[in-house]
């Protein structure tokens, strides 16, 4: 008997004396005799689930990195493009002048994208640490950001 197989088994055995519904049509699947939802056909499967994961201040975490890095992206892209044109029509010192005071904010997506992926790969090492840590990971995060926001600002200005 293959994984899957028994994966099956386990799963019909359950839904034998259990009810659940499918998570994709909400239809019953109780006394289910294979792995497909009769209503709309997706295949579901048996899983162990924890209702303990620690995903508040990891998410928060993820904002505090996405915001930035969001902010960021879209303010050097728009106003790049901007000034890509009028590099293209021959005014150089205008594309100086956008180098001078974008360059903070092309820094601050490249500290915070990279901290960001390793936010989302490095999730399991996160989601095992005790909530004081986690909050004190989310607190330095937000002081980081908040003062490379700021000290963007500042140049810019
Ligand atoms: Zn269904």
């Amino acid at each position: 008997m293959c994984e899957a197989d028994r994966g099956s088994g386990l799963l019909t055995t359950f839904l034998e004396q259990n009810d659940a519904p499918c998570p994709v049509c909400s239809y019953s699947l109780r006394r289910l005799t294979s792995d497909k939802c009769p209503e709309c056909g997706a295949t579901v499967e048996l899983r162990v689930g924890s209702v303990d994961l620690k995903l508040a201040w990891w998410i928060a975490l993820l904002l505090a990195l996405a915001i930035p890095f969001g902010f960021a992206v879209i303010l050097v892209g728009f106003t790049g493009a901007h000034a890509a044109l009028i590099f293209w029509y021959g005014d150089r010192e205008l594309i100086e002048l956008w180098i001078r005071q974008m360059w903070p904010f092309i820094v601050l997506s490249g500290l915070s994208g990279p901290l960001l992926v390793a936010a989302i790969r490095r999730r399991r090492r996160f989601w095992r640490l005790r909530r004081s840590r986690q909050r004190l990971w989310f607190c330095c995060t937000v002081v980081l950001m908040v003062l490379s926001l700021g000290a963007c600002f500042w140049w810019t200005v």
